[in-house]
């Protein structure tokens, strides 16, 4: 998925759903790029080349545009992307799904000598609980945990109890070499609680998604978190997400056009209702 969707075929251009003119304010991932590509002094170019115009919206072309699904919404967890440098670039990142379902979604540029303050006002608010969302067995047995703090809010808060803090999940959304250097180079993540996703959850995700390798990408990762955190709905949705975004993004590539009645989408519908 890395390749730069062609321009669609003239062809197409008449089935051609169009970009909705009032675009909902740009979500966290969506600024990060601007912010990104502002910064660059030449334009990106992923691999192949880009052609055509993209939607600012989803990042595809015009023909296999997925805006407007109405995807967002709201969910006990949140989800904080630190984003290597180019990830916010890549038309392919999947970050930028989590962000499309997920009401609370933050995503920061990771550098190693510059820290957003930001971020670090977010990882201190003391509604949210991090945790850094990497393999257990590269850290220190002590700072590992399986699950998070399934207490229901409302009930807790009702008992006169403090209410329990919402878990947020710190994803390091790069290649995995850029993740392990942002694991051991990023000090504000020392204190935090890592989030290992355990072999049997990992077992049946594959299971329920015929998937044969664990190298999973960053929606599918927050997707796990959001299960393990109660947030199901959300979940699923973002599962279902991904399968229609990968085929948009491939049937454009392919030149060829989506199928909004197909399996995929139907999947995505049956989990909204
Ligand atoms: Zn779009």
């Amino acid at each position: 998925m890395d390749e730069a969707i062609k321009a669609p075929l003239a062809t197409q251009a008449h089935q051609a759903p169009h970009i909705p003119k009032v675009q909902p304010p740009p979500h966290a991932v969506s600024r990060l790029r601007a912010e990104r590509l502002a910064r660059s002094s030449k334009p990106f170019l992923a691999r192949g080349g880009i052609k055509g115009v993209r939607c600012p919206g989803c990042r595809l072309v015009p023909s296999h545009c997925l805006c407007g699904l109405g995807l967002l919404q709201s969910t006990r967890a949140g989800v904080c992307l630190l984003m290597a440098d180019i990830e916010p670039l890549k038309p392919s990142n999947t970050g930028w799904l989590v962000a499309d379902v997920v009401a609370d979604t933050f995503a920061f540029g990771w550098s190693r000598t510059e820290t957003d303050p930001a971020l670090l006002a977010l990882l201190a608010d003391p509604q949210w609980q991090p945790y850094v969302v990497f393999p257990g067995e590269f850290v220190r047995p002590e700072r590992v945990v399986h699950t998070v703090d399934m207490v229901d809010v409302a009930s807790h808060a009702q008992d006169g109890g403090l209410p329990s803090k919402r878990p947020l999940f710190i994803l390091l959304d790069a290649t995995w070499a850029e993740a392990r250097k942002m694991f051991r180079k990023g000090p504000y993540l020392d204190a935090l609680p890592v989030l290992s996703l355990h072999p049997a959850q990992i077992s049946r995700y594959q299971l329920r998604r015929s998937r044969r390798d664990d190298h999973f990408c960053t929606s599918e990762v927050a997707a796990l978190c959001l299960e393990l955190a109660g947030d199901v709905a959300a979940a699923h949705t973002l599962e279902a997400y991904l399968d229609v975004y990968t085929h948009h993004y491939l049937r454009a590539k392919q030149q060829l056009p989506a199928d909004r009645a197909g399996e995929a989408h139907a999947r995505l519908r049956a989990g909204m209702v």
